[in-house]
């Protein structure tokens, strides 16, 4: 496995016009990090992954200083969330880092979502360097005002984007760790700079789950 430091992924000068918008359904293109679902965080290129957005994926082989800077930043200024320094932060980047290879494919009109990833071969051409992160396990606290569970009052400091208990609507919940009870915020959070620009609330936003396994 390549261990090539940040520099491989592109600069936010760097980018160069996404030829996303040429490419046929179906067909492979290049990432340039600006495609839908990305956000640019230190100039580096980070998109979420998954119905549950349970993994990212950042443009090129990051260290793991870069990679945890990239999560924190994706948290705080996508999700409005802090991540906790737990133990499943050490495990992120011990085992949930992985660098490796991709290809990105257009996704057809009717399918969920803009893009996709399938794995790929380093010696492919048009293969790019990919870091992929595990964010499912971590511990997180919302920025947003702590809030008593309607259910048994447990105070709840964290929310979490996520389909409603019916799985029809996408929103930041909080999550009762006592009785598992979902609800709703009461006030929006403070610090959202850029609330929920990146997730999967309309169809097109919507990334799958990330590389099939060959
Ligand atoms: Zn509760």
């Amino acid at each position: 496995m390549t261990t090539a430091d940040y520099p491989e992924a592109p600069g936010p000068r760097a980018i160069p016009e996404t030829d996303f918008i040429d490419t046929a359904p179906g067909r492979p293109f290049t990432l340039a990090g600006t495609e839908s679902g990305f956000s640019q965080l230190h100039g580096i290129s980070v998109a979420p992954l998954g119905e549950e957005n349970d993994r990212l994926v950042a443009l090129g082989h990051l260290t793991d200083r870069v990679a945890l800077a990239a999560t924190s930043g994706y948290h705080r200024r996508v999700l409005g969330e802090r991540i906790m320094p737990t133990s499943e932060l050490t495990d992120m980047i011990r085992f949930g880092t992985q660098r490796t290879h991709v290809q990105a494919v257009k996704a057809k009109p009717d399918d969920d979502y803009a893009w996709y990833l399938d794995d790929a071969d380093p010696s492919n051409t048009t293969a790019q360097a990919v870091t992929l992160i595990s964010i499912e396990w971590l511990e997180r606290e919302d920025l947003a005002a702590p809030s008593a569970c309607p259910s048994c009052t447990w105070l709840s400091r964290s929310v979490r984007f996520t389909t409603s208990p019916d799985h029809t609507e996408w929103a930041f919940y909080h999550r009762c760790r006592y009785c598992a009870h979902m609800w709703l915020p009461t006030a929006p959070a403070p610090h959202h700079t850029q609330p929920a620009l990146s997730q999967p609330s309309t169809p097109e936003l919507e990334m799958p789950s990330c590389t099939r396994s060959a």
